[in-house]
């Protein structure tokens, strides 16, 4: 049987061509900086955002969580959406290794502005933890792949300015931001103190995130990956995938969207279809008259994965081992469902 996987874009395997792009990758012991290939990764990627150095890390929420204890000291707070992956996703990290509190706003899907952070930021009194750092997601996972514009995000990284806060983006997914909303990389270095890249999500890459920041902050945060287990030693098998995704996966993440927005016109023609988010980049979120629980059952007999984020709520999220047929696939199954 067809097995569809729209569980994640975490679920990808490396192509041939990725795989022979790691056997045959110069390696060193990385926690000596002597891994070339990780070195250049790490370069490479700071010179596509605007950054002065990057580090490579096991994870996505490795990179979130230095980032944070780089730009905050224990009693401090943060401010974030709701749903961010910081807050929701990533076991209490914050709490646990910073020390730090979280102020949680209501954004539209995820989305925050400066007018709604302004009157969250604490005045200097001996009542109220410190206010030193902003965190915003792009795209929102928990948004259904909600973008910020770089002229959303200006005015953030204005206020953060004028209040000494740090700005941190968890850029997870910031490719398929910046496939949808045209906007440069380059431009990005100017606005954030920090920003996390995920290799591991749609650009296909098996393990890895990339923090980006200034040549302090990096030297710091190599202290603070040491802490947590995560100086690793020839993984520079690794950042050769992460090279071959940013060299060949980026340009191909439309064909996601693309497939993303194919998905989400027809599941607003069902019947058992209640609502359907607006679909921006590889995500889909859609609500259900059924329990999402039976829906997702129904679907799995067909050879079709994908998770519930809620009661009636169910994800699929496009990426590089959905093929054109596959979606063609899904969309005759959810006609008959
Ligand atoms: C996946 C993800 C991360 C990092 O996840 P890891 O599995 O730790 O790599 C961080 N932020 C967002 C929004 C994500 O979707």
């Amino acid at each position: 049987m067809t097995t569809v996987d729209l569980r994640s874009d975490t679920v990808t395997k490396p192509t041939p061509a990725m795989l022979e792009a790691m056997w045959s990758a110069k390696v060193g012991d990385d926690v000596f900086g002597e891994d070339e290939t990780i070195n250049q990764l790490e370069q490479k990627t700071a010179a596509i955002f605007g950054m002065e150095a990057g580090l490579f890390c096991p994870s996505g929420t490795m990179t979130n969580q230095i980032a944070i204890k780089c730009f905050t000291q224990p009693l401090d707070e943060l401010i974030a959406d709701q749903t961010a992956h910081v807050y929701r996703y990533e076991g209490g990290g914050i709490a646990f290794n910073s020390g730090v509190s979280t102020r949680l706003l209501n954004g539209y899907r995820g989305i925050i502005t400066a007018e709604m952070i302004e009157p969250e930021i604490n005045a200097e009194n001996i009542h109220y933890p410190h206010t030193s750092l902003v965190v915003l997601e792009n795209t929102v996972n928990k948004g259904g792949g909600s973008c910020y514009t770089l002229n959303d995000i200006k005015p953030i990284a204005q206020l953060c300015q004028d209040k000494g806060l740090k700005l941190h983006l968890d850029g997870a997914r910031i490719f398929n931001a910046l496939a949808h909303t045209g906007d440069k990389a380059i431009d990005y270095g100017t606005y954030f103190d920090g920003i996390s890249v995920c290799l591991s999500k749609g650009l296909g890459a098996p393990v890895g995130s990339v923090l980006l920041a200034d040549k302090e902050t990096i030297k710091y945060a190599r202290r603070i990956r040491k802490v947590l287990g995560g100086g690793m030693r020839q993984a520079g098998f690794l950042a050769a995938a992460g090279i071959y995704a940013l060299d060949h996966h980026v340009g191909r993440l439309k064909i996601d969207h693309a497939h993303a927005r194919i998905l989400g016109e027809e599941l607003g023609k069902l019947p058992w279809v209640s609502n359907v988010l607006p679909t921006e980049t590889n995500i889909v979120l859609f609500d259900t008259v059924e329990p999402a629980n039976a829906v997702l059952a129904k679907l799995a007999e067909k050879g079709i994965k994908a998770l519930d984020t809620g009661k009636h709520r169910i994800r699929f999220v496009l990426h590089l081992d959905v093929h054109p047929e596959q979606v063609e696939y899904v969309v005759e199954v959810l006609k008959e469902l």
